[in-house]
């Protein structure tokens, strides 16, 4: 798509009005979700073309299962039978970060923005190389201790097949895929997190999602209601559209690497942070 985008005159103007924007800020944090992935092969979970619609959905007690069932849940885990699951796990292994991935990793290089809050569970953001994330919904590629709420990358943890659950070595509490499975909370560490980087932001850059989904739905308002502003990065109208001081419609990837350039050329110092 990001191909053949030809950006506009005009939206080259708002997209130097979003970078302003971004400048004037004193704390600017983005707010991420699926669509600043489709342009990394994966495609939304419903509607056409989606995930759930190809592959069929996910049972909706995935983390009650889990919680009767550790074991069989982890054998699952490690020999999917499931066609959801095992679309799932193809579509995110061949998934590579995009322009907008790495944009994103500039404007934070350049000291403009101080933490991503992400709503996907693909790893991009990590891959790509942003430093400061906050993975609201998990990642696929990580496991997380149950009880202290320790994220492991799956090399430390020791999985016995003859033993399942495996256990955390820190607290020996039950270790599960860190992806927040339907009907689980979210870890309450990430949650406070996200809240203490929201609380200081005075412009929240949107990108990819509508935010109707709670808790993630809270955070444009609550900027909104600090006195901030919001820039929004979306191919389609949504409902934050008439509240943001600045939409701007296209594809991610073009976009962000535009506002990329203009951000950088409208700082007035080489020194970043
Ligand atoms: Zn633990």
């Amino acid at each position: 798509m990001s191909d053949t985008f030809v950006l506009s005159p005009a939206l080259d103007a708002e997209i130097s009005e979003a970078a302003e924007l971004l400048l004037r800020a004193s704390r600017v944090v983005a707010l991420t979700g699926a669509g600043l992935s489709v342009e990394s092969g994966i495609p939304p979970f419903r509607g056409p073309g989606g995930l759930w619609t190809k592959y069929g959905e996910p049972p909706m007690d995935g983390y009650q299962r889990f919680l009767a069932d550790p074991a069989e849940a982890w054998r699952e885990r490690l020999n999917p039978t499931a066609s959801w699951a095992k679309g799932l796990i193809e579509t995110l292994g061949q998934a590579k970060p995009n322009l907008g991935h790495e944009a994103m990793v500039g404007l934070e290089e350049i000291g403009v923005l101080r933490a991503t809050i992400t709503q996907n569970v693909d790893d991009l953001h990590r891959q790509a190389g942003s430093q400061s994330l906050l993975e609201i919904h998990g990642n696929h590629a990580m496991l997380r201790c149950m009880e202290c709420h320790q994220r492991f990358d799956p090399a430390e943890v020791e999985v016995d097949p003859d033993a399942l659950p495996p256990h955390c070595k820190l607290c020996r509490g039950i270790v599960k895929g860190d992806t927040v499975q339907f009907g689980e909370p979210i870890p309450p560490d990430v949650l406070r997190a996200c809240y203490a980087a929201v609380q200081g932001c005075d412009c929240m850059l949107v990108v990819g999602t509508s935010a109707t989904v709670y808790p993630a739905a809270e955070f444009p308002l609550e900027v909104l209601r600090g006195g901030g502003s919001l820039i929004e990065v979306n191919p389609y109208e949504s409902e934050l559209t008439p509240v943001a001081s600045v939409s701007l419609r296209g594809p991610g990837g073009a976009i962000l690497e535009r506002l990329l350039h203009h951000a950088r050329a409208r700082q007035p110092y080489e020194a970043t942070g």
